[in-house]
């Protein structure tokens, strides 16, 4: 199913703790329902939410995070952050600390933190046990012959020729491959399972493999590394996660997931158990951290936190809070099928939210100068404005307004046609705070560009000092700052990183070839005084423009500001 952010305008947005929501269950939920009323109980519920540290987390990831921390919150059980930590050549120190950020910055709190790299003694032991069983072995082939020998799904595959090793001379290898004696490559222990299995997953996996490689954490302590499905159920049991969600790609190792947990699970600890739920794609994107770090390392972007990057991090320096991320997760909710969800969809949960958070100020992105013929040259007002209509508690500033202003260049035109409620010749606006004002003239360059405007200003009009002439009624409003007093800043614009759709689908084309090469662009603009008092994340509604957020390029000198998401109805009636 696809949302347009329409349709989802009836839906509840406002995130609450899940179990006071009054929704129906999903299919996630019916399951732990089921199992609460045949043989669970509710204290032994405990869920997990496990990244690979091998990048940062990115909004696919979201709808895992608020799926398996919503879960702990509806069910008041546990919930563990588990770095699946067991492959060093892409794991890094840096990506575990981006990864505890991020869910930390969304609200959620884990139970535990852990590591599959804390179970390697454990799974080493469990390993032996199985070669003592004579379900696991030593086998000597190349990557290439063992790939060659699995068959196809109607044909079984074929055993390799060292499948009858003895389980002595297996757990000398085992130990020897421990003790590093062989190169990357020379030996992989694999399971003994079925080699005509019709799923080929089932067909003797591959359970280690030798990596010359030092850990994040465990350093050099070993140079033998658990794959990803013996340690993945096994590290579910040894922290008694009562439910391992994933995505679906994974459907197909449930019977090896529950496999290897028949080798180890004793009667008297709980079994956990793995259901898949639908990865998330999302429209003109990619969700992948394979590819986002292609975009990182060859320089699309210029970081893992780019303002155009799907990552939480981007999106957090993008301007997105958590609640509009979290409100996000809820309404596209839990799929059993893949789907790709419109990212307008994002984009509608953030204004949401900033609506009712961020406080309203001026801004001019494109300076036109105008000047007020009427008012007194040294003169100078400071305006009470409210700072958000959509919060009473939000209070007020005070905005300066003085003979010279700036206003958007396309706030103005000599002439246009009776649609047109902005500033033309001969015609009334408002000031957004400030007064009702008429145009009278412009200069202009030898291109014919407006330059300069000149109006005059009705010194009874000004908004809310209750006068008679203040209510009157003009049909356009507009932004606007005073020149004197107006700081500039810098101001990054942003478009969609990709030209696509869905830049990832297309077999004869690689995802690079969609970059949008005008996605980004930085401005000069000027801005009200009292923005000077901003600091890094705090966010704005430039009126009548968007919403902005203070970036971290920020100095003392100059500030700069990423464009969050503009307002849906740019025009839409702004009061006075
Ligand atoms: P990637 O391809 O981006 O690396 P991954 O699935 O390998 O994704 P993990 O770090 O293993 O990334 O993911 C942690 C959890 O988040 C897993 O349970 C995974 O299924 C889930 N997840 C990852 N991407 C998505 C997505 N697009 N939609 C929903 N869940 C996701
Ligand atoms: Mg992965």
């Amino acid at each position: 199913m696809k949302f347009s952010p329409f349709e989802s305008l009836s839906l509840p947005l406002k995130y609450t703790n899940m179990s006071s929501t009054k929704r129906s269950l999903n299919f996630i939920e019916h399951i732990i329902e089921e199992d609460l009323a045949k043989d669970y109980s509710k204290s032994s519920l405990r869920f997990r939410f496990p990244p690979e540290p091998n990048g940062y987390l990115h909004i696919g990831h979201a709808s895992s995070i608020c799926l398996n921390f919503g879960l702990g919150l509806r069910y008041s059980a546990p919930v563990n952050l588990r770095f699946d930590d067991t492959n060093p050549t892409k794991e890094e120190q840096e990506y575990v600390d981006a990864i505890k950020r991020d869910v930390e910055w969304l609200g959620f709190e884990w139970d535990k933190e852990c590591y599959a790299s804390d179970y390697f003694g454990q799974l080493y032991d469990w390993a032996e046990e199985l070669i003592k069983q004579s379900k696991a072995y030593v086998d000597s082939q190349n990557a290439e012959a063992i790939a060659q020998q699995k068959g196809t799904p109607t044909e079984p595959g074929t055993a390799s020729p060292f499948r009858d090793r003895t389980v002595e001379e297996n757990l000398h290898l085992f130990r020897e491959m421990k003790e590093g004696k062989y190169k990357e490559g020379e030996h992989v222990l694999r399971a003994k399972i079925d080699m005509s299995s019709s799923n080929m997953l089932m067909r003797d996996p591959i359970m280690y493999r030798i990596l010359h490689k030092s850990h994040h954490r465990t350093k050099n302590d070993w140079c033998i590394y658990p794959m990803y499905d013996w340690t993945h159920g096994e590290s579910d049991y040894i922290e008694s996660i009562s439910h391992s969600f994933c995505t679906l790609e994974f459907a197909m190792h449930r019977e090896l997931y529950d496999w290897f947990l028949d080798q180890v699970v004793t009667p008297e600890n709980l079994r956990p158990k793995q259901r898949e739920f639908a990865r998330r794609n999302f429209s003109h994107t990619v969700v992948s951290k394979r590819r986002l770090l292609q975009l990182v390392e060859q320089g699309v972007v210029s970081g893992w936190d780019d303002p155009r990057m799907p990552t939480i991090s981007g999106l957090r320096r993008r301007g997105y809070t958590p609640m509009s991320i979290r409100n996000f997760a809820d309404t596209i909710g839990i799929a059993k099928r893949d789907n790709v969800v419109d990212l307008s969809l994002l984009e509608f949960t953030v204004r949401e939210d900033l609506n009712k958070t961020a406080d309203r100020v001026h801004a001019v992105l494109d300076p036109l100068l105008l000047e007020i013929t009427n008012y007194p040259e040294d003169q100078e007002e400071w305006i009470e404005a409210e700072n958000n209509p959509e919060d009473e508690n939000a209070g007020s500033r005070k905005v300066p307004f003085s003979k010279y202003l700036y206003i958007e260049k396309e706030d103005f035109k000599e002439e246009a046609n009776r649609k047109f409620f902005r500033l033309k010749l001969d015609s009334e606006v408002r000031l957004k705070n400030g007064y009702i004002i008429k145009a009278v003239s412009c200069d202009k360059d030898a291109d014919g560009n407006v330059t300069k405007v000149y109006c005059t200003y009705d010194p009874d009009t000004r908004s809310g000092s209750g006068s008679e002439a203040s209510k009157r009624k003009v049909k356009g409003t507009l932004h606007w700052v005073s020149k004197t007093h107006a700081k500039s800043v810098k101001v990054r614009l942003y478009d969609r990183l990709f030209t696509d759709p869905t830049p990832d689908a297309h077999k004869d084309k690689d995802f690079m070839e969609f970059v949008n090469p005008n996605s980004f662009e930085e401005i000069e603009a000027f801005v009200e005084p009292s923005l000077m008092d901003a600091k890094v994340e705090d966010r704005f509604q430039f009126q009548r423009i968007g919403y902005f957020v203070v970036d971290k390029d920020s100095t003392s000198e100059q500030l700069v500001f990423n464009k969050t998401v503009g307002l849906r109805d740019t025009w839409a009636k702004l009061d006075s």
